[in-house]
């Protein structure tokens, strides 16, 4: 353990009055592929421990690696989203490095020719300014597996008695998305990191190229924070937190480290340069390992696969599939929806914008699509202690369930129940309302019959209403609606009962 562990922590203020902070982001993203990224194994998550492996991905000798064209695809998607340059011929390398959870003892990445390099992403910071991140390059590589650590109080292996392997990941593909140095942050560095890492994950979403799960680690990210004393620029040593699982700890991340390093150089010591993990629970840092530099891992060409070299014609043509951008489609919803900056922040902030807009592109009003998402639905989300977007129901299924009202088909009442059918995992809105038997009785002579029968057993109502009194109708409306469960269209139900008592 380093005397980095026992960490003195600067007052932030005082840590921007002496120092600027530098940034180095590093994301991690698994494509959701339907096999690993160089053999025909699946890749879905959370099945039994070693079931989808293969010879390939064992690295068992004799076997051969062949790339996976959708992975390709999906990091040239990427690259061209984030206004990168994409290379016209590029190699796989292997970076030789021994862990238990690497089977074959090298990982297949990229080195010095990234598929994708040279380009930015615009982040919209809380209040609507806007810092530009440079990317340096977004490269192609395999996960490696898991190591299970047991018997330990942390989970980690210090302490463990044993541990198990899980090679299901190992293989799985993954673009790797580094910034170049962020500077010019200032005081807001935490929170541009937070930023960076959402649009990021919101981008990668709008491409269907990942589940971006962070808390199932298809998302991770590695804060690199260095600070130099004001005025100068040359960059202090810097410290890499990694695998940080979520987007508060990214900021939290990012914070901590600028006031342990600020607290630690003001006292005459040095920074280690080191790996660190972040502690949720109390939100600080400890050392991991010394950071190996580059050629510790004796990077070289891969033998095994061809390069890949992508026709300028394919690149253009993945150029066209990329989809409109989130912030492109926030700009544009803010316009046609008339929203003022703030409402659109709040939209925003509570996860609803997005799911706002594909239930209106599923053919859904506006004013009905935000006000099932920001009232019905956030109350069961909350209720539930679950964001937004992990409710189950889709935007179409809302949408649906919003034109069988303007259809007449459900009233706002049984609208209600059909959601709650769908989030109870009982099918399709239409399923819903058959299994359950929703329907809007429309069927006029079955609401003869029932109005009738409410105009008989109120007869002092009906004399009243037959003596030009219309306002009287609403008891027998009441009736009529409780006795066919609020299944009735309460309007017609009206009309019924002044034309039966004409
Ligand atoms: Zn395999």
């Amino acid at each position: 353990m380093t005397t980095t562990d026992t960490a003195d922590l600067m007052d932030y203020d005082e840590v921007m009055a002496r120092f600027d902070p530098v940034l180095g982001l590093e994301v991690h993203v698994e494509l959701h592929t339907n096999t690993k990224m160089f053999c025909g194994c699946p890749t879905a998550f959370g099945a039994e421990p070693n079931t989808q492996v293969c010879p390939t991905c064992l690295g068992l000798p004799g076997s051969l690696p062949v790339v996976n064209g959708k992975g390709v695809e999906s990091a040239i998607r990427i690259g061209l989203a984030l206004n990168c340059e994409i290379a016209q011929w590029c190699r796989f390398a292997r970076k030789n490095y021994f862990y238990p959870d690497q089977p074959k003892n090298f990982q297949t990445s990229q080195y010095d020719e990234p598929i994708a390099f040279n380009g930015h992403l615009d982040v919209v910071l809380e209040d609507g300014e806007v810092f530009r991140v440079e990317i340096e390059r977004a490269h192609m590589e395999e996960d490696t597996g898991k190591s299970l650590h047991v018997g330990g109080a942390t989970g980690r292996i210090h302490g463990a008695d044993y541990s198990l392997l899980d090679y299901n990941r190992a293989g799985v593909p993954l673009i790797e998305i580094v910034t170049k140095p962020v500077v010019g942050a200032g005081e807001r560095a935490p929170e541009i990191a937070k930023a960076y890492v959402g649009a990021l994950r919101d981008l990668l979403r709008a491409l269907d190229v990942s589940d971006v799960r962070m808390d199932q680690g298809s998302l991770r990210c590695d804060a690199n924070v260095s600070l130099m004393p004001k005025g100068a620029s040359v960059f202090g040593t810097r410290t890499e937190t990694k695998n940080v699982n979520s987007l508060r700890s990214v900021e939290r991340a990012v914070r901590y480290e600028m006031r342990r390093h600020a607290a630690i150089l003001v006292d005459g010591g040095e920074i280690i340069q080191e790996t660190r993990h972040f502690d949720e629970a109390t939100g600080t840092t400890s050392a991991g390992r010394r950071k190996e530099t580059a050629e510790d891992y004796r990077y070289f060409p891969e033998p095994d696969l061809v390069p890949v070299a992508p026709s300028r014609e394919w690149v253009e043509q993945l150029r066209t599939t990329l989809p409109e951008l989130p912030w492109e489609r926030r700009k544009r919803v803010q316009q046609e929806w008339n929203l003022s900056d703030l409402e659109l922040r709040d939209l925003v902030s509570a996860g609803a914008l997005d799911l706002i807009a594909s239930t209106v592109d599923a053919g859904a009003p506006a004013d009905e699509a935000r006000s099932w998402w920001v009232s019905y639905l956030a109350q069961q989300a909350n209720s539930r202690g679950v964001e937004l977007d992990a409710l189950p129901i889709t935007p179409a299924q809302l949408a649906r369930v919003i034109a069988l009202i303007a259809e007449g088909a459900l009233t706002n009442k049984l609208a209600r129940q059909v959601v709650d059918g769908v989030l109870a995992g009982e099918g399709e809105p239409d399923e819903v309302v058959a299994a359950r038997g929703l329907k809007v009785v429309s069927d006029d002579s079955a609401l003869i019959a029932a109005v009738d029968e409410a105009l008989a057993a109120q007869p002092d109502v009906a004399e009243k209403i037959r003596g030009g009194k219309v306002q009287a109708a609403g008891a027998v409306v009441g009736a009529v609606m409780k006795a066919t469960k609020g299944q009735a269209d309460a309007k017609r139900v009206r009309e019924l009962v002044l034309e039966r008592c004409q």
